[in-house]
């Protein structure tokens, strides 16, 4: 499998909503594009101009142009990654460019918050862990529903649920912080109490450290017909269901939001899970400091 590479002028770009999205600081992306084929997807709204959105490309000299950018920061931080393309796609076994990444970002003194759907990112977790040590880090596994029959439907070309949860496992044993990013979730269809619960109950028994959810979705040009595209061949009646609730909404909140949200604040709260952005990444920052946190 060949890919085809890309000219980038720049490969970190400044991020000034850290206190609202996981304490971020820069944000990266070293591929263009994502094949791993969920049917919700973000960003393969024609917003962000991705053409051919499903084609993996990878940035040339990917990890020659970050250690530039990295060493003349002046200020260190938190960079994100997965924002746009999963960087764990099939490609990254082999080409190991992340992988690069995050050694760049660990001798360079920064720290990371990264979101991804496959369990390849356990290949990366002595990395990961001596990142979280020095300078912070967090891995969010993006799961939506706990049942592997519906992720085989809704993200056809990745890692199932149940795998994600396994790599959860994994890399809290071995000392990183991580848990799950409940998001999106998909109105009428995984905005249910079963899920919330099962949800919660499986993050705590891969030792994961948190569950954060946003309660909806989104839904714009180019993803929306895409989605609805999916969503007809598996429940036609859905699609008409979306369009009479939020006809050309960009925020698709599920309409049992406040029961949704009280819901898995208690669960989060009776496994001892953190649920709130603040406490998120507050607790994560802390473990990077080498510091133990305390409750007085
Ligand atoms: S893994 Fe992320 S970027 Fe890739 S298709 Fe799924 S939602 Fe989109």
């Amino acid at each position: 499998m060949k890919i085809e590479e890309i000219t980038a002028k720049q490969i970190l770009q400044k991020f000034n909503h850290g206190n609202m999205w996981f304490g971020i600081d820069y944000n990266m992306n070293l591929y263009r594009g994502c094949n791993h084929g969920c049917i919700y997807c973000d960003s393969r709204s024609s917003v962000y101009g991705i053409e051919d959105f499903d084609r993996v490309r990878v940035k040339q000299d990917a990890n020659l142009l970050l250690n530039q950018e990295l060493t003349t920061k002046r200020r260190k931080g938190i960079v994100g990654i997965g924002a746009m393309s999963d960087s764990y796609n099939p490609f990254e076994k082999r080409l190991k460019v992340t992988q690069r990444s995050l050694e760049s970002l660990r001798d360079l003194g920064f720290g990371v918050a990264l979101a991804t759907k496959s369990d390849l990112v356990v290949r990366d977790k002595e990395i990961l862990r001596e990142i979280s040590q020095r300078s912070g880090g967090i891995i969010k596994l993006s799961i939506i529903s706990s049942d592997d029959e519906i992720s085989r439907k809704i993200e056809p070309h990745v890692a199932v649920s149940s795998k994600r949860f396994a790599a959860i496992k994994e890399l809290s044993q071995a000392g990183v912080f991580a848990g799950v990013l409940l998001t999106p979730t998909l109105p009428f269809i995984t905005d249910t109490e079963k899920e919330v619960k099962n949800i919660v109950r499986m993050a705590y028994e891969s030792q994961a450290k948190f569950v954060y959810s946003m309660y909806g979705m989104t839904l714009r040009e180019g993803q929306r017909e895409y989605f609805y595209e999916k969503l007809a061949a598996l429940n036609p009646s859905l699609v008409k269901k979306y369009q009479a609730v939020y006809g050309d909404n960009y925020v698709c909140e599920t309409p049992y939001r406040q029961e949704y949200e009280a819901l898995l604040n208690a669960e989060c709260q009776r496994y001892g899970l953190l649920t709130k952005m603040s406490d998120i990444i507050y607790a994560y920052k802390e473990k990077g400091s080498g510091q133990q946190l305390s409750l007085f």
